[in-house]
């Protein structure tokens, strides 16, 4: 099918691109003054901190989400070829260094109020498998597209089958559930500061902790895993396999810079988010992601649900209409137990998340976007779905 975009854009409209303050040049500038190009100084113990008064954690930064899940799983000491559970419907990262510990993955479907990890499956799988005698090792839950899950159950859950909990917030910096942060309610929390998320640092992550000691594990498993000499001679010593993980002072400047404005930025997604839905109420078929009750969704990305049988043209070609017109949207993300490197795990449900993914589809979101690109957005979709019906009134001729 070719698409013939009737209008343009002046240039092409991303799907979700860092927006500065202004003032990251001068924070970055001031490192480099104070001579910290290093994965040590001021900046990196002040993004920390800052991170601790904001969950009232333990924070360790890191070079990237993934690498703060990978600590939080090492910090867990799973053995090699025990299990994890772990939503299917998420980013390969919140799950790949479940691999690189020889960890299996244990899939579980999403529920439809907040499309994350189902608490009634979890549940009936934790029940099947404590009678089997064979409990996984942890459970992953992921806050989806910054909606936090449900996480009064799923934290009850955990708790009535002692298994750890590890919180994927990469996408949910700064929303909250019953007016707690996403990312504090479990045994470790990840955050990341990649270039598309709310806030970026072109990339970082962070790890925060309820545990002292734990902090200082993974600050130690990020940093080499050095031991501490005992002859006091500053030796390199090593009696673990130790990491790279450290951030860099550049980035950090940048993410506290960015850290300053998160409120406003939840703001403007979230806004965007309802500026779409409001502005194409009136098309059939085309309905924003759920805004579960108990919780602030920051709309890291603005989603949409397409049903065919009314909006007329299906999600994939309305993403090849999109991209025709130079705007850039994509699916939901397509779950874990459908990708090929995934495909020998075993998958509790399936169909909420395979169903989300072919009728997902997740719009522009960047919060510096003008309104003038929305209204361009919306009426490329207002076209699609006009063309598309006319089309299908020819055929019914
Ligand atoms: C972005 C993301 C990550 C990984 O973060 P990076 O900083 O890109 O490594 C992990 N999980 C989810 C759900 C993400 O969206």
């Amino acid at each position: 099918m070719e698409f013939q975009p009737s209008a343009r854009a002046q240039k092409r409209i991303h799907l979700s691109v860092p927006h500065q303050t202004g003032r990251e040049l001068s924070a970055v500038k001031e490192v480099l003054d104070s001579n910290w190009i290093s994965t040590v100084g001021p900046a990196i113990i002040e993004l920390e901190s800052r991170f601790s008064e904001l969950t009232g954690l333990h924070a360790v930064a890191v070079s990237n989400g993934t690498a703060a899940m990978h600590i939080g799983v090492k910090l867990l000491d799973i053995a090699p070829g025990s299990e994890v559970v772990c939503p299917t419907l998420t980013l390969a990262a919140t799950c790949n260094p479940l691999l690189y510990e020889g960890v299996r993955p244990v899939f579980i479907d999403s529920e439809r109020r907040s499309w994350n990890l189902d608490p009634n499956l979890l549940e009936a799988f934790l029940k099947k498998r404590a009678r089997a005698n064979s409990l996984p090792s942890a459970v992953i839950v992921v806050h989806l597209f910054g909606q936090p899950a449900e996480m009064d159950e799923i934290t009850q859950i955990c708790r009535r089958y002692e298994v750890a909990l590890i919180e994927d917030a990469a996408e949910a910096l700064g929303a909250r559930f019953r007016g707690r942060p996403a990312g504090v309610f479990g045994d470790a929390g990840i955050y990341s500061f990649n270039g598309n998320k709310i806030i970026t640092g072109a990339g970082g992550g962070m790890l925060v902790l309820p545990s002292a000691a734990a902090a200082d594990r993974a600050r130690f498993l990020i940093s080499q895993a050095r031991d501490a000499d005992p002859e006091g001679l500053n030796n390199y010593l090593h009696s673990s396999v130790g990491y790279n993980y450290r951030i860099s002072t550049l980035q950090a400047a940048v993410i506290c810079e960015q850290l300053g404005v998160l409120t406003e930025r939840i703001q403007q997604r979230r806004r965007i988010a309802f500026e779409y839905s409001e502005m194409l109420r009136d098309i059939p078929g085309f309905d924003l992601m759920p805004q579960a009750d108990s919780r602030l969704h920051t709309n890291w990305l603005s989603v949409f649900l397409v049903d065919q049988s009314q909006f007329l043209m299906s999600r994939s070609d309305l993403i090849k209409f999109l991209n025709a017109a130079d705007i850039e949207s994509r699916p939901v993300w397509r779950p874990l137990h459908k990708q090929e490197l995934f495909s020998e795990f075993e998958c509790v449900g399936g169909d909420v998340a395979e169903d989300l993914h072919a009728r997902g589809i997740c719009l522009p979101s960047s919060s510096n976007m003008t309104r003038d690109e929305r209204e361009f957005v919306v009426s490329r979709i207002r076209e699609a779905h006009a063309r598309t019906g006319a089309i299908g009134a020819i055929g019914a001729m």
